[in-house]
């Protein structure tokens, strides 16, 4: 088999880099044996690219996921993250930026404004960088800014992260248990929707809750795209998917990347690495079944979640498709799983 390139829905390498204490002074630009994403492994796991997130975490003081999380008898629950100030998320979404575009200044990565643009990448060798905000109060106070950071490059946001804003609810974590964790999109995250319409920003529903999910179902004429979540059905978070959301992302035309976060591939959302690559083969074959081999991807979550060992970090990307190719992927199937549909999805969303 030829090398095939993977481009994936979702990495939060940006803030991994930007954070001393996650990403520990290492660079893009060298091989490193912390995080999961830098340019030589990058090359070495056959990786064309990515959504970028830039994704602002609570102010340490406030809250954290460690001392938010209570066990349960089956499971866990993590208390509701406070929203953030959007002058804080802006200025902190604004360094994420401003890195992303320091990566674009040094050699061989390419931020990308089009599938054409994507597809150039994707035979150049150059790394493919889509500029997403995981979080709509990273526009700040004012969601007229979308225009402007439209203008500045981005082309996908995230309405929540698993918190609330001015325009939506995102899921708490919580396993067992449903994605109706919630009330639905405000007013102005209705308004949001129509903008990214117009704009041609494509709008991800991962971290949405139900309610708000079939807010966007309704109003949106872009194709439903989840960049990272897995199947409600075989992993149970209130991360995943329902059946009933995978039909509605089917009739769509749209498409779901499969998350690697071993807590939202296992049945019993449980973090351990120790989890085989058929789990997440498992996954893929799920969502097929649901939405047919055109709506199906990777959003791996690097740099922000623990992954199988089996991949351990991006230059493990091949063996996945080793357990692609013996689950019955063949060659075709896999440059539909790997980047075909993602250029697929962007072109229709971004209309060029
Ligand atoms: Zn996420």
């Amino acid at each position: 088999m030829d090398e095939i390139r993977i481009f994936d829905g979702h990495n939060d390498t940006l803030l991994n880099l930007h954070l001393p204490d996650r990403g520990e002074g290492r660079s893009f630009f060298e091989r490193s044996n912390l995080g999961h994403i830098d340019l030589p492994r990058a090359r070495e796991g056959g990786f064309g690219g990515g959504f970028f997130a830039c994704y602002v975490p609570n102010p340490d003081d406030a809250w954290t996921e460690e001392s938010a999380l209570t066990v349960t008898d089956e499971g866990y629950e993590v208390s509701d993250a406070p929203p953030l100030d959007p002058n804080y998320a802006r200025s902190f979404a604004d360094g994420l930026v401003d890195s992303l575009f320091g990566l674009e200044a040094g050699d061989g990565l390419r931020i990308v404004r089009t599938a054409d643009e994507l597809e150039s990448c994707l035979d150049s060798g150059d790394l493919a960088a889509i500029l997403h905000f995981e979080g709509a109060e990273n526009l700040g106070p004012d969601p007229g800014a979308l225009e402007d950071l439209y203008e500045t490059d981005l082309r996908s946001l995230g309405l929540v992260w698993s918190r609330p804003n001015a325009y939506a609810h995102g899921v708490p974590f919580r396993f067992p248990s449903s994605p109706d964790t919630g009330p639905g999109l405000t007013g102005a995250g209705k308004e949001l929707v129509r903008e990214c319409n117009r704009l041609g920003v494509l709008i991800d529903l991962s971290h949405l809750n139900e309610r708000g999910f079939w807010d966007v179902a309704e109003l949106s004429e872009a194709p439903l795209v989840a960049t990272h979540s897995n199947a409600h059905a075989l992993c149970p978070s209130s991360r995943n998917l329902t059946d009933r959301q995978l039909d509605a992302i089917r009739d769509s035309d749209g498409m779901v990347g499969v998350n690697f976060a071993v807590g939202f591939l296992r049945e019993d959302g449980g973090e351990s690495e120790d989890t085989p690559l058929e789990t997440v083969v498992g996954h893929v074959d799920y969502l097929v079944g649901r939405l047919g081999i055109d709506g199906v991807s990777f959003g791996s979550d690097f740099d922000g979640a623990k992954v199988p060992k089996g991949i351990g970090n991006v230059s493990g990307l091949p063996e996945l498709l080793v357990a692609l190719q013996a689950g019955g992927y063949d060659e075709p199937a896999l440059e539909k799983l790997t980047h075909g549909n993602w250029i697929r999805a962007l072109r229709a969303t971004w209309q060029g």
